[in-house]
């Protein structure tokens, strides 16, 4: 049996910001991990200004920095949005979105956690997690003083929380992406697009980055649609004229998101959860790199509190949850419905929302304003 001060299940952007915190505050961390790095990881690969703000505040590096140092790919002033593949609504932004390519930016987050001193072991997939803190992988067990759960939607740590498994699987997203050549598809856009009105809880993407074209679509499964026909769908409306011919070219690829489940606590016994593996991605778009770094850095802050001053993280940690994260996922859960109505109702409806309030609307994607009605947002990092 290994120990550590504190065992991370997985080394993802929620895994990594907990080990480089609490790396840097002098614990030991092991962090595990079913795969090696790099490795692949189904994403678009978006950031908002909120996450590169933190990114700034965690790594002391400028978003300047960031695209010399090839972390992020392509830097975007302006997004688009279709309905039915009909331009509605094309405009700059404020503030750009950054995207990157997770294999390359989760290696550059984990090799940030073990510069600060976090151990890591690849190649361990975690079969089961103690509330205690005992973690089995299939080759070796660990044991933490704490355990930080943050291997992702599917996590198995969570399942020592005893949940129950209805709720979780009703509000998560299915999601289906592929990355083409640029020449793939007849069209190519010169800013990420958004495409609404082919999926009645959900919407498809498109972002154009310097290795390719990323395509995809996620949704709720609410009646029990084809996710494999609704993408066949998108491509029609991206002009591409042999659907099923171009998904033969270029195998499918899916992975669900949480849509709506994050957990109001995320604390069982010794074990904490961060990232996907509480649910926290936002329920309008999906945005879940953000929620990730930020709760796995307030995972690994309450828990270096907890180990510095001899009390209990849960409470710190959920109420960081509760005061910062669930208001916004609350708040982008009443936009979704909204939205999707006016999206089922009339495209026009969808499109005059956009004009009126597409500022606000960016304001709070962007962390400027909050989803919970719009207030000015104060993020305490
Ligand atoms: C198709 C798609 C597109 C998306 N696009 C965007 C986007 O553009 N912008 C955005 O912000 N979010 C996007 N998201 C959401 C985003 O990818 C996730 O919210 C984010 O990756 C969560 O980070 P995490 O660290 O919690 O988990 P992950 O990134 O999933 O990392 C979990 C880690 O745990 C490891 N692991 C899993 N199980 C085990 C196990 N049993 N034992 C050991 N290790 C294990 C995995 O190998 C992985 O490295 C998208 C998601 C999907 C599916």
């Amino acid at each position: 049996m290994q120990h550590a001060d504190v065992i991370i299940a997985g080394a993802g952007p929620a895994g990594s910001t907990a080990a480089l915190a609490l790396a840097r505050r002098g614990f030991s961390v092991l962090l595990l991990d079913k795969a090696s790095f790099p490795r692949p990881k189904l994403c678009g690969g978006l950031l908002t200004w909120k996450s590169v703000r933190l990114l700034e505040r965690l790594h002391g590096c400028t978003a300047d920095g960031l695209v010399r140092d090839g972390v992020v790919d392509t830097v975007a002033g302006g997004f688009a949005l279709h309905y039915n593949g009909r331009p509605l609504i094309r405009d700059r932004l404020a503030y750009p979105f950054h995207l990157v390519r997770r294999s390359r930016f989760d290696a550059f987050l984990l090799d940030r956690a073990q510069q600060a001193g976090a151990q890591v072991r690849h190649d361990h997939e975690i079969i089961r997690c103690s509330p205690e803190g005992t973690v089995r992988t299939k080759r070796d067990d660990f044991r933490g003083r704490y355990v930080i759960g943050a291997d992702g939607v599917n996590s198995v740590v969570r399942k020592c929380f005893g949940l129950p498994r209805e709720r979780w699987q009703r509000n998560l997203a299915a999601a289906i992406e592929i990355t083409v050549p640029r020449e793939a598809v007849p069209r190519i856009p010169d800013v990420p697009e958004l495409h609404a009105g082919f999926l009645p809880t959900g919407y498809g993407w498109v972002f154009p980055n310097n290795d390719g074209m990323v395509l995809g679509i996620c949704g709720l499964r609410r009646r029990s649609e084809n996710f494999r026909d609704a993408f066949k769908n998108f491509l029609h409306h991206l002009g591409v004229a042999d659907g099923e011919g171009f998904i033969r070219n270029h195998p499918l690829d899916g992975h669900p998101i949480p849509y709506g489940n994050a957990l109001d606590n995320p604390a069982h016994g010794n074990v904490l959860l961060a990232g996907d593996a509480g649910g926290y991605a936002d329920p309008l778009l999906g945005e879940g790199i953000f929620y990730a770094l930020l709760t796995g850095f307030y995972a690994g802050e309450a828990l270096a509190d907890a180990l510095e001053k001899g009390v209990h993280p849960a409470q710190a940690y959920s109420e960081r949850i509760r005061r910062n994260v669930m208001p916004e996922m609350r708040g982008a859960n009443r936009l979704r419905w909204l939205l999707f109505g006016l999206d089922m109702i009339n495209p026009e409806n969808l499109g005059r929302y956009f004009r009126v309030r597409g500022d606000a609307l960016a304001d709070m994607v962007h962390g400027v304003r909050s989803y919970d009605w719009g207030r000015k947002k104060q993020w305490d990092f």
